[in-house]
């Protein structure tokens, strides 16, 4: 269904300290995705002055949306999230799909989806997750694990200082009450976690998002009232239209060879101008500078363009592009940022990062380097770690062991920046850095106070280095992201698909998952009422092929459509596989595709197949089955010489009968630890939305 609903704490922390030995994975992410930090490789980065384990973040956007996706980025290795974009207006109504990432990455997506009090319990949920799970010792986690959250509010100044947007904000700064309310949940047989040091103030920082088009005195005056009424160290993200009409156009098109991209002339119209960006960074910067505050940029937005695909709707004139050639694009928007203010200011990054790319946008120093649409391929959160991994080689090859002296060493600049820092020839600090470049020594140790302007100098020449060869790589170019994902020309159905299993880990919602249900083959029973009761016969067989099935979880599927893009079949997973309701309700209203709800433990299944209602109640042997005009009651193991009730002339089928309860068993199977299974244990009261 469209709208996302909020899970439980309880079945959150049931999961996440169950699923690991059931199953081997976490939130479905497989251990050997899981990131494990290295003793050799410090990759501490600061982010407004506070210190990240890891300058890796998911994106302001569908990976930080609910608390199972924080929870996931974390076990990824991203250690600074940026929390998905708040707003005023939270009851948007957004076309679907809207997530397309059949090339390049495109979307029609917006703010957060949940309403705002919901979102801000979804994050300290989230946090709260990640506490739990680092103290339960199924990880290998840096006892020094350093973990930021970083809150992101749009669009216009009226709507933050409206009182539900302070009240977000105010709670994202103390959110000690919620803690203490969702400490009740932890579920006794966990209840050791009740006590942890949970964090009560999630952010200290805040990344504002304007709509594209938001007039820069609008910006400057929200930047001013986040520092001087709330305090907060604050970022604001920047378009990709500031390289102004003709250099954006002629990357996109002459360099890149996006020549099908149209940006609207509107979109350079609208929105602020490069020199008036400038003026408004320089004296936010002074503000927060006076204020004892950190000001910093974000490039980048994603860019306008025209909606010249059939993927969305023809209503959606224009549609927002993110991936490789927002990267060049943003990159040299970085490069002329610094260009005109050095390493002033200090620079968030998101734009078309991937396991490549990943180790160059820390070389030039970028913080923290965020990444969304890489995350929704194949792999989905499971990528993440795989960065940390590429910038641990590329550490190595250089013979660097933390940040600051990857920068200096990444691309051989630093002795020209050594050089620039104006040290006295004869100044042994110069030798001594000298030595420690040429010899694999201890940069920091060699260079003593000097170090942070010595990584300064070489991360402007590293951008100088790195905006060159990105724009000039043809990675980044259509002609080697025109590729569509494989369709194999089959149709999806209920059961059995070809199980390559991309539909689970390309969801950044986790709403996809794995149902374990050994083959099997049935008669189909087809009953009639005569004079002496009813009478079975047999037409037909239902089969169940594959031991491997896969199911949807509605109460997380906001169908952005992402995980029909990467099946290979047709039809949608999140529409044709067995889609799970967390409530009756919401299986009755959200009436266009099929769907179950489970309760009672697994004793009562709702169903709705083919558009008609059917409900399974089950005790013990005994199955009470009713449809469309029939209400009947057999013995599972044989419905057909024990049947009794009610029904119509006509015949009843018991194909549906089968399936829901092999899907009801399924879902109860030993060792199966999924959201559905979880929550149809919850007592009543603690479902989101009880069963009515
Ligand atoms: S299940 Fe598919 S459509 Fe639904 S949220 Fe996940 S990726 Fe999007
Ligand atoms: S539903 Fe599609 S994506 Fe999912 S496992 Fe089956 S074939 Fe693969």
């Amino acid at each position: 269904m469209a709208e996302l609903r909020p899970y439980p704490l309880s079945a959150l922390v049931r999961r996440a300290l169950t699923e690991l030995e059931a199953r081997g994975t976490l939130f479905d992410l497989p251990r050997r995705k899981l990131y494990t930090p290295s003793g050799r490789h410090d990759l501490r980065a600061r982010h407004h002055g506070f210190v990240a384990s890891t300058p890796l973040g998911p994106a302001a956007g569908p990976h930080t949306q609910m608390a199972q996706n924080i929870a996931l980025a974390w076990l990824g290795g991203c250690r600074i999230i940026e929390l998905k974009t708040v707003q005023i207006m939270d009851e948007l109504r957004i076309p679907r799909p809207c997530i397309d990432m059949q090339t390049i990455g495109y979307n029609v997506e917006w703010s957060q989806e949940l309403k705002l009090e919901e979102s801000l319990e979804e994050y300290v949920k989230g946090a709260m997750l990640v506490k739990i799970l680092r103290a339960s010792g199924q990880l290998e986690v840096d006892p020094r694990d350093q973990l930021l959250y970083d809150m992101s509010v749009g669009y216009d100044l009226a709507g933050i200082r409206s009182e539900r947007v302070q009240a977000f904000i105010d709670g994202i700064l103390d959110c000690s009450a919620i803690v203490d309310r969702l400490r009740a949940e932890i579920p006794d047989e966990f209840k050791q976690y009740r006590d942890l040091d949970f964090p009560t103030r999630l952010s200290d920082t805040l990344t504002l998002s304007t709509f594209h088009g938001c007039p820069p005195d609008e910006i400057e005056k929200i930047i001013e009232f986040l520092l001087e009424e709330k305090g907060i160290h604050s970022t604001v993200k920047l378009n990709p239209t500031l390289l102004g009409p003709a250099r954006a156009r002629e990357l996109l098109g002459e360099t890149l060879g996006y020549d099908a991209l149209t940006i609207p002339d509107s979109a350079f119209e609208k929105d602020t101008q490069w020199q008036q960006a400038v003026d408004f960074c320089g004296r936010l910067g002074d503000r927060a500078a006076g204020l004892g505050l950190s000001f910093g940029v974000k490039f980048s937005n994603t860019l306008i363009v025209g909606n010249h695909r059939d993927f969305f709707p023809k209503s959606e004139e224009v549609m927002y592009l993110s991936g490789p050639p927002l990267h060049v694009l943003a990159v040299n928007l970085v490069g002329r940022f610094r260009e005109t203010f050095a390493d002033r200011f200090p620079i968030s990054f998101s734009a078309g990062i991937d396991k490549q790319n990943f180790a160059d946008a820390a070389a030039i120093g970028l913080c923290p380097i965020t990444v969304c649409s890489d995350l929704l391929k194949p792999g989905g959160y499971g990528r993440a770690s795989a960065y940390l991994s590429e910038l641990h080689s590329r550490m190595d090859a250089v013979g660097a062991s933390d940040l600051p002296s990857y920068i200096v060493r990444a691309y051989g600049e630093g002795a020209a920046a050594l050089e620039a820092l104006s040290l006295a020839a004869d100044d042994p600090t110069l030798a001594a850095c000298r030595a420690a470049l040429d010899g694999g020594g201890d940069l920091a140790a060699a260079a003593g106070d000097h170090m942070d302007a010595w990584v300064s100098a070489t991360l402007l020449r590293n951008t100088r280095r790195y905006v060159a060869a990105c724009t000039a790589d043809d990675r980044y170019a259509q002609a080697r992201n025109a590729k569509l994902p494989r369709k194999v020309g089959s149709h999806l159905e209920l059961f059995d698909c070809l199980s390559c299993n991309k539909c689970v880990p390309v969801c950044p919602n986790d709403a996809n998952f794995v149902l374990e249900t050994p083959p099997r083959e049935q008669a189909i029973l087809k009953l009639r009422r005569g004079a002496d009761g009813w009478v079975a016969r047999e037409d037909g067989t239902l089969t169940i092929a594959k031991k491997t099935q896969y199911a949807n979880f509605a109460d997380f599927c906001n169908e952005c459509g992402n995980c029909d893009v990467f099946c290979p079949e047709d039809g949608g997973p999140y529409v044709v596989k067995p889609r799970f309701f967390g409530s009756l309700a919401d299986l009755h209203e959200f009436a266009d595709h099929d769907g179950f709800f489970i309760t009672g433990g697994g004793a009562e299944i709702h169903a709705r197949l083919g558009g008609a209602a059917y409900r399974v109640d089950l005790a013990g042997d005994q199955v009470r089955y009713r449809g469309p005009g029939f209400d009947l009651r057999f013995r599972a193991d044989d419905p057909a010489a024990t049947v009794e009730g009610d029904g119509p002339d006509a015949e009843v089928d018991l194909t549906h009968y089968f399936v829901i309860r092999w899907i009801r068993d399924a879902v109860f199977a030993p060792g199966q630890t999924s959201y559905v299974r979880l929550l149809a244990d919850e007592p009543a009261d603690a479902q989101p939305h009880p069963a009515t």
